[in-house]
């Protein structure tokens, strides 16, 4: 058996050709501020988010909602997706989260489409009454945790240098002990031992499906490598997790790309990026995390006042960054791993000298990373061939 299977989608890829999609998830920031201060946060690192209002507007609010509503009667969508973001969404104020759930609610009422929604957060605001709010408008909530406080405190930071685990801790416990099971991502520390973030999760907390991700990084900032961590990641959940039922994205992904199958992931790189942020000004970006470049980066001349929610295809920013997922360097259309690693994720191949031209700032790692894996799962594999009819001659 060979590593094969959606790598042809690459090489054939014409960028001047390509359809553009119909966007059916939207990233609101609700937020361009934060309660805290990880060390690793790439959101800060492009300055013009200090120009931004702290929170969404009303008037942008206003104007998303109604282009959000011509945007699903224009495509007859049945279904679209709102993730809330920040900084930390949950700076936003609760009384206006409500409205502007009840506001997606009577869209949903007067198209028929089934607007889902979701929210990432530190957790740590969380009481009560946002608990409530989850439950009242089914918004499922993905929080960001590290591991044990020895891990997590390190990096995930207040203002004054202090850990967060705790408080962390208590906003899960609340929303657990609401009913609600948040969705988990971690942030890997490449010097920590992965055992110990494993035994936290499964055997402390009890959760048995989350993520762990490489820290976002470009060429440039000279990352420490990652591949002696995943190694152990997948060797101690391969030989003892794995069978208890614990799943973790990235390696879900890793070995559906490495048997041939689509792995589409955002902790690796393979599909397009298509993804349309509302910032708390109106205005309409390419993925968050591309404002890891610095310098107003991800910044157009698109925004719901102006623009319908389509428009910001046509905007340069936006287009460069779908097509750059699209069209990979050549060292990874030639790659082994490239249907496992799709050229890494977008953001990690920003150079300043050749932008998204590069592969992952974590290649090395990530095939290391690969081989092993391979290596591992290919005695296991079983080769699926369909049953061959015999013809029948009289
Ligand atoms: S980033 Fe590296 S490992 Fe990934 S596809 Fe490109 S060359 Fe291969």
């Amino acid at each position: 058996m060979t590593m094969s299977g959606v790598s042809e989608s690459y090489a054939s890829f014409d960028s001047a050709s390509a359809d553009v999609p119909i966007f059916t998830f939207v990233l609101v920031k609700l937020a361009s501020r934060c309660n805290i201060d990880c060390t690793y946060c790439y959101w800060f690192r492009d300055a013009e988010v200090y120009k931004k209002p702290p929170v969404l507007t009303v008037e942008a609010e206003d104007a998303f909602c109604q282009k959000l509503e011509e945007h699903i009667r224009s495509f007859e969508l049945e279904y679209f997706m709102v993730v809330f973001h920040g900084g930390e969404p949950l700076l936003f104020p609760k009384r206006r989260f409500i409205t502007l759930q009840d506001k997606l609610r009577a869209i949903e009422k007067r198209t028929g489409c089934v607007i889902q929604r979701g929210v990432t957060t530190n957790a740590i605001l969380i009481d009560r009454e946002w608990t409530e709010i989850f439950k009242t408008y089914e918004v499922l909530p993905s929080v960001s945790i590290d591991g044990p406080a020895e891990i997590h405190d390190q990096v995930r930071v207040d203002f004054k240098g202090k850990g967060t685990h705790a408080a962390t801790l208590r906003g899960m416990e609340l929303l657990r002990a609401a009913g609600i099971q948040p969705g988990i991502i971690s942030v890997c520390n490449p010097a920590s031992d992965p055992v110990q973030l494993l035994a936290y999760m499964v055997d402390e907390l009890g959760i048995k499906e989350f993520d762990i991700l490489p820290p976002d990084a470009k060429h440039g900032d000279d990352p420490p490598p990652i591949d002696t961590y995943f190694i152990k990641l997948f060797d101690v959940w391969y030989d003892t997790y794995a069978a208890r039922g614990v799943r973790i994205s990235t390696l879900d992904a890793m070995i559906r790309g490495l048997s041939g199958h689509l792995s589409i992931c955002d902790t690796i790189g393979l599909g397009r990026v298509d993804t349309v942020t509302l910032m708390t000004d109106g205005t309409l970006e390419p993925l968050d995390v591309l404002r890891i470049a610095g310098d107003g980066s991800t910044a157009t001349q698109s925004s719901v006042f102006a623009n319908r929610l389509q428009d910001v295809q046509e905007d340069p920013r936006w287009l460069a960054a779908f097509k750059a997922s699209l069209a990979l360097p050549e060292v990874c259309r030639k790659c082994e791993f490239l249907d496992a690693c799709g050229g890494g994720h977008l953001a990690q191949r920003w150079s300043t000298e050749r932008q998204y031209d590069n592969p992952s700032v974590y290649c090395e790692s990530w095939k290391a990373i690969f081989s092993h894996i391979w290596k591992r799962i290919a005695p296991t594999l079983v080769v699926d061939l369909e049953p061959v009819s015999v013809r029948q001659d009289n």
